[in-house]
């Protein structure tokens, strides 16, 4: 095979992961990032003060039933055991996340097994709405108005920035509850942290000598003349310099403090009132519970609207969001020699073993079409 030159915007995982495995069937990988570090938004830094490592843009814990891509990461660095428990601030109390056996037996003051729960939930549901529309009618319909208002309502509101009588049922897909005391948020087989964070991963992810990395390089489209191929994991719309307008997207403020001592004992808090204006605190030394600090750095987590020069976290994807992603898609289709990766570049939340098996993935098909002299595709996967 001849020996290609390779564009790729982004740093991140999907900018490594494609990188490396171009670069080791002997292509020549530039990779760019506009900011002065890789990694993307898995970015971790050890904080020089605590000495805690802390998770930049917000907390990542690793979850996947897909073995290659477990494999492919514990290639690169020691995964240790992360189980992810989360605690809510409701009302005045606490209580465990997800909803579970314990929570129900908290919030109702009551010692039910699981039969009971189930029974008992099944009285609290409202009957009365046959096909709900919105978030809240599915929320009342699964749970009833006490476990909707106290666990659901308050952080689905700050969450989104609007009632959740303005958000669509499919939100919610599956009753929200489990009736035994299995509090840990993923159900995926492998689950855990890097021992030393993702950037330590993902800078050996990028050490080959095929790849060349230059951090604080804006991307220009111009700039593509030259390669022969560009993988782009950078925002859809920013790529056509939003001619057809903005993709919504929410954004998050982080609010960091440190703390002389255990701040609140656990990594992460959530806070359902409305009255309390952030989502959730989080704790970054809990992240890592293999390590000991005697102080704490922890983020108190904001949301809100995302707007020219803040960081997009959050896809909409609601009714309007997805005609305009219509429209970007079938511009970026009249592209030639770009393939748009990632969750910017085709306007997905996904999680990062998604990330990577998507990564993996779309380095393969480009080698597999080389090797048959046919064109690359603009998408693996149509974002819509
Ligand atoms: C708040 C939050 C929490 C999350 N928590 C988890 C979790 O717990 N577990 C999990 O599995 N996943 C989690 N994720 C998902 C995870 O962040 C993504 O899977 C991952 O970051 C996707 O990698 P990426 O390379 O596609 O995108 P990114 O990490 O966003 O990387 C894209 C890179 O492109 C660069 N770039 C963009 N435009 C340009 C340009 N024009 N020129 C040059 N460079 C550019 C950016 O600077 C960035 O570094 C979370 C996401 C968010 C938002």
């Amino acid at each position: 095979m001849t020996e290609e030159r390779i564009l790729i915007v982004g740093a991140g995982l999907s900018g490594a992961v494609i990188g490396r495995e171009l670069a080791l069937q002997g292509h020549k990988v530039e990779i760019v990032d506009s900011r002065e570090h890789i990694g993307g938004n898995c970015h971790t830094e050890r904080d020089a003060s605590t000495g805690v490592m802390v998770h930049v843009y917000g907390p990542h814990i690793f979850h996947t039933d897909d073995a290659e891509v477990w494999d492919y990461v514990n290639g690169f660095t020691t995964f240790l055991p992360y189980k992810n428990r989360v605690k809510t601030t409701s009302g005045g109390k606490v209580y465990s996340l997800p909803v579970n056996l314990h929570t129900i037996n908290q919030f109702f003051g009551k010692t039910f097994r699981p039969d009971e729960a189930r029974a008992f939930i099944e009285e609290q549901a409202d009957k009365t709405i046959a096909d709900p529309q919105t978030f809240e009618e599915q929320a009342l319909r699964f749970v009833g108005r006490d476990l909707y208002e106290a666990f659901f309502k308050g952080y689905t509101q700050k969450q989104w920035g609007c009632s959740p009588t303005e958000l669509p049922a499919s939100i919610l897909k599956r009753l929200p509850v489990r009736f035994n005391y299995d509090d840990n948020y993923f159900f995926h087989k492998y689950q855990g942290m890097p021992e030393n964070g993702y950037t330590e991963m993902i800078g050996r992810i990028l050490d080959h000598p095929n790849i060349t990395v230059k951090l604080a390089t804006d991307f220009r489209r111009e700039e593509a003349d030259g390669f022969d191929h560009v993988f782009y994991s950078g925002p859809l719309d920013g790529y056509f310099d939003y001619e057809l307008g903005r993709l919504g997207y929410r954004t998050l403020d982080f609010e960091r403090f440190t703390y002389d001592g255990d701040y609140q004992g656990c990594a992460v808090m959530n806070y359902g009132d409305v009255a309390v204006p952030y989502t959730r605190i989080t704790e970054h030394k809990h992240f890592s519970p293999w390590e000991e600090h005697k102080d704490s750095v922890c983020y108190r987590e904001f949301s809100r609207a995302c707007e020219p020069g803040d960081i997009p976290y959050y896809p909409i994807r609601l009714v309007e969001e997805k005609a305009q992603l219509a429209d970007y898609v079938a511009l970026a289709e009249r592209e030639a020699g770009v393939t748009f990766v990632g969750r910017l570049g085709t306007y997905r939340y996904l999680d990062m073993d998604v990330t990577i098996r998507e990564a993996l993935d779309t380095a393969r098909l480009y080698l597999a079409r080389k090797a048959e002299n046919a064109a690359m595709s603009t998408f693996l996967n149509p974002p819509l």
